[in-house]
């Protein structure tokens, strides 16, 4: 199963937990993992609080403070920020699913993570029973 995430900054996190919470009930898994990969090499997916949208803020905060957008970066394109940003933060996440529901942490959510946008992505959710 597949869905479209469209992003509408250059960089930015979007939770997509409830288009994966979807994608289990319209397929009928109940107990089984749930893995949630990103087919891009400039966005990535993580797993962290979405209850305050300040850790968002932060997370990228620091992300962009670590990847400066100018350094004597090789790769022609100029988005080599965006390439290393999504090998730090990583493509995939795996999580339990337990009677049809994600086995989240109460102040966890599943971000995707746009890091050379705007575009109109992919989020692929693969289940294991
Ligand atoms: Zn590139």
């Amino acid at each position: 199963m597949t869905f479209s995430v469209k992003t509408s900054a250059s960089t930015e996190l979007i939770d997509i937990t409830d288009q994966v919470q979807a994608e289990l009930r319209d397929k009928g898994v109940q107990e089984g993992v749930c893995m949630v990969y990103v087919p891009h090499t400039t966005a990535a997916v993580t797993i962290n609080e979405g209850a305050d949208p300040s850790v968002q803020e932060d997370l990228l905060m620091v992300l962009n403070g670590m990847v400066p957008w100018k350094a004597p970066y090789k790769h022609a394109e100029g988005n080599s920020p965006a390439h290393v940003k999504t090998t730090l933060v990583g493509a995939s996440e795996l999580v339990g699913v337990e009677g049809g529901r994600l086995v989240l942490g109460t102040w966890q959510r599943i971000f995707f993570c746009e890091f050379d946008g705007p575009r109109t992505r992919k989020v692929h959710v693969r289940t294991l029973g």
